[in-house]
C-alpha cells in the first residue's frame, strides 16, 4: 500500500468519515453493512454510529481520530482495490477462477434443508469435522424475511442456518422493515475468544469485499477469517409492509404462504401447496432494491476462496467456482471425503461452458446496470 491511498490529493489529509458522507452516503450508495462503525479507530470512546433506518452518523465528531480505517474498508470506495485485483488475479468480468463444477451435499438431511444443492453448508460441516474452523460466521432466519448474522460453532447450528426455507406458518408481522441483506460484518468483533482461533465467513461480495480490504490493512480481528465462502449476487432486497402488499397484489401471491425463496436468475418463490414456483424478473424488482446495489459490478465474489451460486446449475444443485489455493483444498477435502459429489452428467465440457456462459453473462448484465447507474 502506498501513502497516496490514505491521503486526499488536494488537501494532503488522510480520507476519512467526512469523506464517506460525501462519497457514499449523499451519494444514496450506502450498503448499511455496519463496517465503518464496527471498525471505527475511536469505537471505545464513541465516534459514529448507526442510524435507525439510513446512513451512520457522526455520534460525536470530535471523537473521531480521522485515521481513515472507516473510508478505507467501505465496499463502496475504490480504496485498495487495485491491491487487491492485483492479490486476486482479478480479470473482468468474473474474476479468477481455477475449476468451475456443478456439485450436491451428499447428505440429505443437508439437501432438504438447502437453497441449492446445500455445498456452502456441506463444506462449513466438513471444515468442523476436521478442526479447521471453531465456527462459521453465517445467518439464520429469525423469521420470514429476517436474517440475523449468527456464529455457528457445531453442526446442528450450520444446518439451522441453511437455506431459505420458511417453516414458521404463523402470520408475518404488520409494519416491518424487511432487508434481505444482513449485517454480518457488524458480528466479526463480537465473536473472537481467542487470538488463535480460525473461521470461515459466508457472505454476498460487498461483505467479502470488506474482509479482504480489513486482512489487507492487518486490522484485528479480520486475521481469524480463514476461509471465505462468497455467495453470487445480483441484488438484495428492503421493504416494508407498504411495498409488500404492493408486490403481493402484482404477483398474486401473499407472503405468509411462501415456503421457500431463491435468488438465481430471477427471484423464485416457492408457495406451500403449489407446485409451480412464482418467478419474478429481477427488473420487476427495481423499487424494492437496495440502493447501494444499483452501483455495484460483482455479481461473482471474485475476491472469495470459492464462490457459490444457484445460477448455471440444474434445481437442488450448487454452481461452484473455486478461486484460490486454499478454496482448493477445502473443495476438496469436502469432495474427498464424501461430504460433496459432483454428479458426472451435469459436468461435461459442454454443461461447464454453459454454466461459465450464464455467469458471464449475469457479471456483465450486473455492470452495464451500474453504469447506468453511474457507477461510483
Ligand atoms: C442475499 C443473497 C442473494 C443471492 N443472489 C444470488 C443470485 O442472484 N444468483 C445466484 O445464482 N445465487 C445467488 N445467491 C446464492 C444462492 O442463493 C445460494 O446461497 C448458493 O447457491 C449456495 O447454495 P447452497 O445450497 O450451497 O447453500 P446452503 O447450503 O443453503 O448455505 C447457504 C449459507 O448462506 C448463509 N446465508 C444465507 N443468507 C445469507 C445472507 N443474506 N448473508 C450471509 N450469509 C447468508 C446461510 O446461513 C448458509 O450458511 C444469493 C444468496 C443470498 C444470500
Ligand atoms: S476515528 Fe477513524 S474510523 Fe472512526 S470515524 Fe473517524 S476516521 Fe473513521
Ligand atoms: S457501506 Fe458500510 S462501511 Fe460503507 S459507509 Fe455504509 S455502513 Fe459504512
Ligand atoms: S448487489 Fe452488491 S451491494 Fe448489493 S448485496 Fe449484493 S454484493 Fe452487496
Amino acid at each position: 500500500m502506498t501513502d497516496n491511498h490514505l491521503l486526499n490529493v488536494n488537501e494532503e489529509l488522510p480520507k476519512s468519515f467526512e469523506d464517506l458522507i460525501k462519497e457514499v452516503h449523499e451519494r444514496d450508495i450506502c450498503g448499511e453493512c455496519g463496517g465503518c462503525v464496527s471498525f471505527c479507530s475511536a469505537a471505545d470512546i464513541g465516534a459514529i454510529e448507526m442510524t435507525e433506518d439510513g446512513p451512520p452518523h457522526y455520534s460525536n465528531e470530535e471523537n473521531c481520530l480521522h485515521c481513515g480505517i472507516c473510508y478505507l474498508i467501505c465496499p463502496e470506495t475504490f480504496e485498495l482495490n487495485s491491491e487487491l485485483n492485483k492479490k486476486y488475479n482479478f480479470k473482468p468480468p468474473i474474476g479468477h477462477w481455477s475449476k468451475i463444477v456443478s456439485a450436491q451435499a451428499k447428505s440429505s438431511k443437508i439437501r432438504e434443508v438447502a437453497t441449492d444443492g446445500g455445498v456452502v453448508t456441506a463444506i462449513l460441516i466438513a471444515l468442523l469435522d476436521n478442526n479447521l474452523i471453531n465456527g462459521a460466521l453465517i445467518s439464520k432466519r429469525i423469521n420470514s424475511f429476517q436474517r440475523i448474522p449468527f456464529f455457528a460453532k457445531n453442526k446442528e447450528e450450520i444446518l439451522e442456518a441453511a437455506g431459505t426455507y420458511y417453516q414458521s406458518k404463523g402470520p408475518i408481522p404488520e409494519l416491518g422493515k424487511y432487508n434481505t441483506f444482513v449485517s454480518t460484518i457488524s458480528e466479526l468483533k463480537k465473536i473472537v475468544f481467542s487470538d488463535y482461533m480460525k473461521i470461515a465467513v459466508v457472505g454476498v461480495p460487498c461483505q467479502i469485499h470488506s474482509i479482504r480490504k480489513m486482512q489487507e490493512l492487518n486490522i484485528i480481528p479480520a486475521h481469524i477469517v480463514e476461509y471465505t465462502l462468497g455467495l453470487f449476487c445480483y441484488e438484495n432486497f428492503k421493504f416494508d409492509d407498504v411495498a409488500r402488499a404492493r408486490i403481493e397484489e402484482r404477483f398474486k401471491f401473499a407472503f405468509n404462504d411462501i415456503e421457500k425463496l431463491n435468488i438465481k436468475d430471477n427471484l423464485i418463490i416457492n408457495l406451500r401447496d403449489k407446485d409451480v414456483p412464482i418467478t419474478i424478473e429481477f427488473s420487476e424488482l427495481q423499487d424494492i432494491m437496495r440502493h447501494a446495489c444499483r452501483v455495484c459490478e460483482n455479481f461473482s465474489n471474485y475476491f472469495a476462496d470459492i464462490s457459490f451460486g444457484g445460477l448455471g446449475s440444474q434445481k437442488d444443485h450448487t454452481t461452484v467456482m473455486i478461486r484460490t489455493k486454499m478454496g482448493q483444498e477445502i473443495y476438496n477435502l469436502a469432495l474427498n471425503k464424501g461430504y460433496i459429489v459432483e454428479p458426472h452428467e451435469l459436468n461435461s465440457s459442454v454443461e461447464k461452458s454453459k454454466m461459465l456462459a450464464q455467469i458471464i453473462s449475469f457479471s456483465k448484465r450486473k455492470s452495464k446496470r451500474a453504469e447506468g447507474f453511474g457507477l461510483k
